[in-house]
């Protein structure tokens, strides 16, 4: 790996970052705050978030396993992929290289920093090589984004080639797990301690059912969670998310169970699709959600739309043509779904 001090931006490098009145003191001593500019009514809001997250990262560590020195937290995964940005990427000069198709934040991240976002195509597996995405890099290339299992194909990448992209590339490498615990393949956490250069992304938006308080993990080497905390917003988690958070991880095995629902709901839907005449193929998937070969994506997309059922038209993505994207929902949902398409 190139040294941080080479790969992070030299404004970034030498940010004296700001510090607020919570970062100067902080513990649960004191009982007297007039140090913040708070207004002392209207507990507890009135009261600024702890902006290191401290209590849910402790939480969060015993869940999965890293330290809370290696964990950063923002506001939604999304969050952590525009600092990649921000911390690595000098705008007009250097570039990202990401697999296609993929995840759309990386391309519009990349166009909001004026980054270049070079593209490798998946293969017709849907997979890749990793020396066709090393052969993509060049001299200015910061960054190199995976997402396994990927959106929108949903399978996950092939683990060996994702390591060896980790091994032999000297800059930055992302992997997105926001699918992991869908998945029968392992997180790449385990390897964060011997591979300073990986960066992984999880968030609260998919298995743990809570999109809506917008929480996404980035796990990293010390230094480059420091990097990060200096640059994010000072109070970037509400107190809010921190505090439903902190509920949810109190019962990870409800999420176990919603899992295996899932699962189980998955295999029945994919199973059913491929009895309907509409539809030509299902891609195999590791995610809670798959795609699905139909014989007219746009007019079924429109037909289901007419019963207020919504689905993803990925008819104009790369390599998904004719092809919607199936979340999956509860049986009755599913349900619901199956008998429009059936009637069609
Ligand atoms: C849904 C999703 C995310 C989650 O984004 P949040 O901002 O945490 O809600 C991240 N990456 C991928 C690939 C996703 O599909």
């Amino acid at each position: 790996m190139i040294s941080l001090e080479k790969l992070v931006r030299k404004n970034i490098w030498s940010l004296a970052p700001y510090s607020s009145a919570r970062d100067e003191y902080s513990g649960k001593e004191a009982h007297v705050f007039l140090d913040a500019n708070e207004n002392p009514y209207n507990e507890p809001y009135n009261r600024y978030p702890d902006p290191l997250q401290r209590e849910l990262k402790s939480a969060l560590r015993k869940v999965k396993g890293v330290p809370e020195e290696n964990i950063f937290l923002g506001n939604g995964s999304d969050e952590a992929i525009d600092l990649a940005y921000r911390v690595f990427c000098n705008p007009g000069r250097d570039n990202v290289v990401a697999l296609d198709p993929s995840y759309g934040m990386y391309q519009v991240c990349a166009d909001i920093n004026d980054v270049e976002c070079r593209s490798v195509m998946l293969d017709d597996n849907f997979d890749f090589q990793a020396d066709k995405l090393l052969e993509a890099c060049d001299a200015n290339t910061k960054i190199i984004w995976m997402c396994s299992p990927n959106n929108p194909t949903g399978n996950s990448l092939n683990r060996d080639e994702m390591m060896k992209v980790i091994e032999s590339f000297e800059g930055i490498v992302i992997v997105d797990e926001a699918y992991i615990d869908f998945s029968q393949q392992k997180s790449l956490r385990q390897e964060l301690p011997s591979h300073p250069n990986l960066i992984i992304l999880q968030t609260m938006s998919k298995a743990w059912g809570s999109a809506a308080i917008r929480l996404g993990m980035a796990f990293a080497s010390k230094e480059i969670i420091a990097i990060y905390n200096k640059v994010k917003y000072p109070y970037n988690v509400n107190q809010l998310t921190q505090q439903q958070a902190l509920e949810m991880l109190k019962d990870p095995y409800e999420v176990d169970k919603w899992v295996k629902i899932l699962l189980s709901e998955r295999s029945r839907l994919m199973q059913s699709f491929l009895e309907l005449p509409t539809c030509e193929q299902v891609y195999k998937t590791d995610a809670n959600f798959f795609l699905a070969k139909m014989t007219d994506a746009v007019a079924i997309y429109n037909y289901l739309v007419d019963k207020g059922i919504i689905v993803r038209n990925r008819h104009k993505v790369q390599l998904c043509q004719n092809c919607l994207r199936i979340t999956i929902g509860t049986r009755s949902e599913n349900n619901e779904l199956l008998s429009a398409l059936r009637q069609y």
